[in-house]
Formats: C-alpha cells, sequence, structure tokens
C-alpha cells in the first residue's frame, strides 16, 4: 500500500451549541471529522473550508502541521493570521488528526507526543442555551442582570454540582440591559456594578467555598470599570475574571490585571501563537484559554499551551464546540503538562451528546472526559443527529448530500 492522499472536503452547517462547522477530510474510504466554532453561515468559513481543499488534495494526511503551515502561509495575505481563515484552518487541522491517527491506528493524544493524563476535567459554563451568536448577551440567556437570572444562576451552578462538577462559569455583563447606560460605552453604571458584584456573590455563597468560580465579562468594558469591578469580586475568590477588557489591547488588560488580586483569563478572541506571545510577554493573564476550534487547531493550542508552561501560566482551553470540537480539545489537554480545566457549554442541552457515538461510552462523566485508546479523536459522528440539527441558514451543503 501506497501513502494514502486527501481526495476531498466536505462541510456540514449545524447548531450544537452555538453555530458550528463541521468538516470532513476523506483519504480513500476514511475520513476525519473536524469542527469550526464559531462559524455563523454569515462568516462563509464554510466557503473557506471548501477554498482550501486545493491546497489538501493529494497530499498524505499524516503530514499535519506540513499541511496546516501550508494552508496558514498560503493565506498570508488574506487574512492567514486571525479570524475566519484560521478558523477555517482549524476545523480542517483537527479532521487532519483524526485521519491520520485513524490511519496509524492510534489515538490523537499518542501523536500530539503522549498523555500526561487521560482523565481531561471540565468546567460547566452555567450560561448555556445560547443559540445565536448574535443574541449572546442580550438578556435572553442569562436573565436580566439586576432583575432575574442569579437564582438561574444558582440553579444552574446547583445542577452541575450535582453532576459532578467543581468548577463553573458565570456570565454578569448585560450591556443591553436597564443597568447599562450606552452599549457602545464600556463603563460600568454604580447600579450596574452593584448587580454584578451581587450576582457573583450570590454564586459564591450558593456553591459554597470548594467550588471554583470563574466570572466572563466578554471583553466589553473599559479598565477603569474593570479594576473597580475586579476588586470587588476579590473577597470571593474566584477561579478567574474572564476578559474584563476587549480583546485588542493587551496593555489594557495588563493593566486591569496588575490592578487586582483576582486571576485574570483571555484567549479565546486571539489567534494563532504568533499572537499569544505579546500576551506572555505582557503579563497580561494568569491563564489563558485558547479555542481550539479557532485559534489553529490542536497543534497550535499545544504550542500555546507550551508557551503558557515556560511563564507558568496554566491552560484553560475555551470551548462552545459540539463533542467533537471538545473531544478533541481533550486531546490537546492531556499532551500538556499545565492543563488545568476545559469549558463546557451545553449544561441544558440533552442533545448535545447526541451528535457522537464515543468509545469511552458516556462523553461526560462526573465532570470529566476519559479519552480512550481508540484510533483518532476516538468518536464516530452521529450523521443523523447532526442532520437533525442543522443549520439551514446560509444554504451550506450537509456533507455531500446537498
Ligand atoms: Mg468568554
Amino acid at each position: 500500500m501506497g501513502s494514502p492522499k486527501i481526495i476531498h472536503v466536505e462541510t456540514a452547517a449545524i447548531r450544537a451549541v452555538g453555530p458550528s462547522l463541521l468538516v470532513k477530510v476523506w483519504a480513500g474510504d476514511e475520513y476525519g471529522i473536524g469542527e469550526c466554532y464559531p462559524s455563523a453561515p454569515a462568516s462563509g468559513i464554510h466557503q473557506i473550508v471548501l477554498n482550501l481543499e486545493d491546497q489538501l488534495i493529494g497530499e498524505d494526511p499524516r503530514d499535519v502541521e506540513k499541511l496546516y503551515e501550508k494552508m496558514r502561509r498560503w493565506n498570508i495575505f488574506t487574512g492567514g493570521q486571525a479570524g475566519a481563515v484560521l478558523t477555517a484552518i482549524s476545523g480542517i487541522e483537527m479532521a487532519l488528526w483524526d485521519l491520520a491517527g485513524k490511519l496509524q491506528n492510534v489515538p490523537v493524544y499518542r501523536l500530539l507526543g503522549g498523555a500526561f493524563r487521560k482523565k481531561i476535567r471540565l468546567y460547566a459554563d452555567c450560561n448555556a442555551g445560547t443559540v445565536d451568536a448574535a443574541a449572546h448577551h442580550t438578556g435572553e440567556d442569562g436573565g436580566i442582570l439586576g432583575e432575574e437570572g442569579d437564582e438561574q444562576y444558582v440553579a444552574v451552578a446547583k445542577e452541575a454540582i450535582a453532576r459532578g462538577f467543581d468548577a463553573i462559569k458565570l456570565d454578569v455583563d448585560d450591556v443591553t440591559g436597564p443597568l447599562h447606560r450606552d452599549f457602545f460605552n464600556g463603563a460600568i453604571s454604580p447600579r450596574e456594578h452593584d448587580a454584578m458584584v451581587a450576582r457573583a456573590a450570590a454564586v459564591r455563597k450558593a456553591v459554597g467555598d470548594e467550588i471554583e468560580v470563574a466570572v466572563d465579562m466578554h471583553g466589553r468594558f473599559d479598565v477603569p470599570s474593570s479594576i473597580r469591578f475586579a476588586r470587588a469580586v476579590e473577597p470571593f475568590n474566584l477561579l478567574w475574571l474572564e476578559e474584563p477588557t476587549p480583546p485588542e489591547n493587551l496593555d489594557a488588560l495588563a493593566e486591569v490585571r496588575r490592578n487586582t488580586n483576582t486571576p485574570i483569563c483571555a484567549g479565546e478572541n486571539i489567534y494563532t501563537r504568533f499572537d499569544f506571545k505579546p500576551l506572555f510577554e505582557k503579563r497580561a493573564v494568569d491563564y489563558v484559554m485558547p479555542d481550539v476550534a479557532k485559534c489553529g487547531g490542536l497543534s497550535e493550542g499545544k504550542r500555546i499551551a507550551n508557551m503558557a508552561e515556560m511563564e507558568y501560566i496554566p491552560f484553560s482551553p475555551h470551548n462552545v464546540s459540539s463533542p467533537i470540537g471538545t473531544i478533541a480539545a481533550a486531546h490537546v489537554c492531556a499532551a500538556v503538562s499545565n492543563f488545568t480545566v476545559l469549558e463546557w457549554h451545553a449544561i441544558d442541552m440533552p442533545h448535545w451528546a447526541e451528535f457522537v457515538r464515543y468509545s469511552g461510552g458516556e462523553v461526560i462523566t462526573d465532570g470529566h472526559i476519559e479519552l480512550t485508546e481508540a484510533p483518532g479523536l476516538g468518536l464516530e459522528l452521529n450523521e443523523e443527529a447532526a442532520l437533525e440539527h442543522r443549520h439551514e441558514k446560509g444554504g451550506i451543503p450537509f456533507f455531500d448530500r446537498a
């Protein structure tokens, strides 16, 4: 038998948690599956994936790192540094790892250098149920700040603990709500500040001191408001405060970090090792959270984790993917020393686990994913479940079924 060769790339748009794009890369009669997230049809990521097929046809799918660099460098003049192009490349790269593992009959974590651990710890994002990125943080999901929502967070947090999770995350930003003065201005009003602190306080009080609690601000606020809030929540001993300021200016984030004892986490809106480099150099974070379905893929995620490890910074990836992207992220978490906890964003979505048949049985048990010896990512796509949750907008083919 000669070397395997890539013959075809296919996509399907689904709503798993939010809008995801599934990617199949074929070599002979075997395929690998990957996921691009976020991938709203308007982003055009499916078309970028299909266009990238030209750079893959005839290549050996086991040469994953070479093919990643080929796709990235081919697009260096058209956005190969960040954004939709990198998200498209991430899903393909994930599919290549799955395919490479299947062809060599080894799990992906072995191809990444082997496992420090096979039981991967998750935290439950308690703001589950968000389907549209556009509808995210409009008050529909977390409840209107100051009026409702705190009890919902407490209830979901308790549900997570009952299911075996020992770490949770909640959102405190509601910039379209009645307490925020101006959507385009990142200043937190006094009543808004109090309501945000009250929400964090209510959850901490409800879950007790032994559960780790992270708080997300989605990069919406200015420096003085962020510092004031970060200091106000210091008594709640947060796991981290996530993205207080927008992702473009890492000096501003570093200034927030320097002015509070609350640990800072960021990285879900940063792409590739090159853009993570200044995050570490500027000492802007205590935790780093690349998203492997977006930042470049598994090997890029691993490189970022290795860079963080040199700074003694823990690696805690962002993740809002279906089980495909989530299990793929778990393989990276297995293969790096500084992994701390991986995000899971679907606690109130019973259909989430149905997208795959997992070699380990249940995808999540007691707040963990246990990786197996099965080849590739160790999962099979449940295509009927994916079809049932197909994203109808944008006319994206459901694989080759049209
Ligand atoms: Mg976040």
